[in-house]
Parts: C-alpha cells; structure tokens; sequence
C-alpha cells in the first residue's frame, strides 16, 4: 500500500493517494477536472480502505492537512469514503465526500454548490468511462486502467464494495491513452485495474485481456514496454500465454493475486486457484519465456490458518522462488465473511508475515545475484536508478546523470546494497 504526497506550490491543487496504482490512476484524472475547473488551493484525499491500516493512515493525513490547511476546500475520495461516506464527512475540516464513480465525473469539481455527500451505489454502476491522461506526477511509467471493480468475493476482500462490479474500459480507449502516453514520452506502460484478467467479460465480443493486449501492442508500435499489474492465477488467457512466449515488449514479469499456498486457506479465502495450479502456471510460464520473474500478493494469518497450513504457503513461495513479494498481515473488514471467522492473534499474523518478507528477501537476493553478467534494459525512475524488464533493482555504474524515463540497455556487473550494479552499453546524454 503506497502513500503519495506530492510537493506543493502554493495554491496549488494537492491530491493524497493512498493504495493501489488505479488509485494512482485516477488521482491523476482527478488532478486534470481540477485544474480544468480552475480550481486552486483544493486538497483531495484518494483513500484506499484494504486494510484497517490503510484507512488509520489516510483519516490521519486528512487530520494533519485540515490542521495545516485551516478554511482549504479538504474532498475526501476512494474506496474508504465510498464504502463510509459518513464517517469521514464528521472528520473536522472536510468539506465533502466523493464517491468513486462521481471522482472521475469532472461535473463534480467544477460544481459551484455541491452537496456534503455525492456518494452513489457503486453496485449500480454498469460501465466505465475512459479518462485521457497526459502526465504522471513525477513518475517514469504510467498507468492505464483497463477494467474496474470485481464479480468475484473473496471473503477477506472489501473491494468490490468500494469499486462495484466488474466493468472494462472499451478497446479504442485504451488505444487512445497509450498512444497520447507514449507521444508524450513514456516508454513503459502498466496496464491496471481492479481484476485485470477478467477484462472484456462485458464487451461485445467479449475480448480476452491477450487479445486486447496483442491489438494495442499492433496499433501502437512506438510502445516499447508493456507490465502488467497483478492477475489471477488461473485466469490467465491463451492468447495471453502465447504473448508471453513469443512478445518481447511485454516485459517477463508476473504479478500474482496469490493470497496463501494452502488450499484449505484457499478455500475459505474463495479463491479460484489452489496450490498445484501456481506450481503449474510458474513452471508454464518459465518454459514459454526463461527469465520471467515473479511477484505475488499474500496474506499472512487469515481467520483459522494453522502452523502447517502457514507451513505450505512458505514452502510455496521458497520453491517457487517468488522474488517480488508484498505480504499484507490479515487485516479484518468489517462486513467480510473472514471478519466473522475465529481470527488467528495479531502478534502471531505479524509474525508470520515477517517469516513470509524474509522469504522474499532471500528469494530476491540470490535472484539477483543469478543475475550478475547478464544483459537487461533499465527504465530510470530517479538518480540513475530504475527497474529492468523482469523488474529487477539496477542502479547505474556511476557517471554522466541520466535523466528519468529514460531506458538504458546495461550489462549487470555485481550487486551492492540489494541493487544491481549496470554499465550501460553507451552512455547516454542527459
Ligand atoms: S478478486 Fe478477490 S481479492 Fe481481488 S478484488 Fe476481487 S474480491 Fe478482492
């Protein structure tokens, strides 16, 4: 769970993001009604309400900037102020609640009279409208939502009570934004959004999420790299697989809405995946294209997991060797069926989710440094430092500075405080 806050001009509109990279997203669209609206002097806070830690960071932050900020227009927003508009209308110093469908509506920031609360029922919501954006704030790649919201209900998870039903964002759309993102000079694109692999479920011809990514990869040949943010184990597409195989634009990186490795956990998770079929898909994966790294989201200590179930999802991610890992201690919703379960203590969920990140950590670090006098492309985010295809760390050897965005071909020489050291093939003007 990531948490911007971006440097401000005086006057200047101010959005907080909190949570996911849709979230970034649309922080950004929101950020565009703003400034079309004229606004100046506005704080908006974009929520996020996956965890209870989540929600105390964000109500924090909205306490500090009414404190810092007294009489300034403060707008609550995301998935928090969606599924409790109430509770952060009574915070001291908000003006209003949004809700997630009316945020991206540029109607409700140039509104003159708003009301307190513009919260609709976001199960009511059928489709979703795309949003041009230009720019990300400070960011070397840019995310494009591609689908919204959730059919699925995974009984830990209060998404879909935030962002409503699935819904994918048409073709030409996406086509659209890419194309404007990469004339605008980003060289890698995220394609994001809530449950990506169900995209296209409800658009005529109910294209798959590889079938839209091979057309958008053919209409836009400037792109030159193509991530994707997390997708469901076993939802994953044929023609999907065969991009993976045989797309050299779409970087080898798999990001896996996990959850745990037991499939008595899996189960009272309602997840659609149990463990042999993530062993199936990585070893699928590492045969199509070698070289493709994994991330993976789990949950350490849901309501009733036991030592030796724990035991299986740490077995899971050691032989598997998931490099990229964010593990999130259980975190009970109110109003999930997993909030209602006998929950497992809180010191022993945050001591298991330690045991999980020092998996990750020593999962990545003899990954990388595998990785020592290979070859890789990193995109620079800041101070010569960056991300290479599969999404390894790399800083580069040092030198003339390189400016970020940039994508700098590399050959990996050692490591040095868990980033890899790369000397790039040419040295690039900054
Ligand atoms: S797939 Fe499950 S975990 Fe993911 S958003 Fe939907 S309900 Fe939540």
């Amino acid at each position: 769970m990531t948490h911007e806050s971006p440097q401000q001009a005086p006057g200047a509109n101010r959005v907080e993001t909190f949570g996911c990279r849709l979230n970034a997203y649309e922080s950004e669209v929101i950020r565009g009604h703003l400034d079309a609206a004229g606004k100046s002097g506005t704080i908006v806070v974009n929520t996020c309400a996956v965890t209870s830690e989540a929600e105390r960071q964000a109500r924090q932050s909205i306490r500090r900037l009414a404190r810092e900020n007294p009489g300034a227009e403060i707008v609550v927003t995301g998935c928090a102020a969606q599924i409790d508009p109430a509770r952060y209308a009574a915070i001291d110093g908000v003006t209003r609640v949004v809700g997630n469908e009316e945020k991206m509506q540029a109607g409700t920031w140039s509104d003159t009279a708003p009301p307190a609360i513009h919260v609709t029922d976001i199960m009511e919501v059928r489709e979703t409208a795309a949003h041009l954006v230009s720019e990300f704030d400070g960011r070397a790649r840019a995310f494009v939502q591609v689908q919204q919201g959730c059919d699925h209900r995974c009984t830990f998870c209060i998404i879909p009570y935030g962002r409503g039903n699935s819904r994918s964002v048409p073709i030409g759309a996406i086509v659209e934004q890419v194309r404007a993102l990469a004339a605008g000079g980003y060289r890698e694109i995220v394609l994001t959004g809530v449950d990506v692999t169900s995209f296209g479920g409800d658009l005529p011809g109910r294209p798959s999420l590889g079938q839209m990514m091979r057309r958008l990869l053919a209409l836009v040949p400037e792109l030159e790299r193509l991530r994707l943010s997390s997708v469901d184990p076993v939802e994953i597409d044929e023609d999907l697989f065969r991009l993976i195989a045989d797309e050299p634009r779409l970087m080898p990186h798999l990001h896996l809405s996990l959850q745990a490795g037991d499939d008595m956990v899996l189960k009272r998770m309602k997840r659609r995946h149990l463990r042999d079929d993530v062993f199936r898909l990585v070893e699928r994966v590492r045969a199509l294209r070698p070289g493709t790294a994994f991330g993976a989201d789990v949950i350490a200590g849901f309501p009733t997991e036991s030592d030796a179930m724990f035991e299986n999802t740490a077995a899971l991610l050691t032989d598997l060797g998931i490099q990229h890992l964010h593990v999130f201690p259980y975190s009970p919703r109110p109003g999930t069926p997993a909030a209602r379960m006998p929950q497992v203590p809180g010191d022993i969920r945050k001591a298991r989710a330690a045991r999980l990140r020092d998996i990750g950590a020593a999962n990545l670090e003899s990954w990388t440094a595998g990785l020592v006098g290979r070859d890789d492309r990193v995109l620079i985010e800041v101070d010569g430092a960056g991300r290479g295809e599969s999404f390894a760390p790399i800083v580069l050897e040092a030198g003339p500075a390189v400016a970020a965005g940039t994508v700098v071909p590399v050959t990996l020489l050692g490591v040095e405080g868990g980033r890899l050291i790369g000397r790039p093939w040419i040295r690039a003007a900054a």
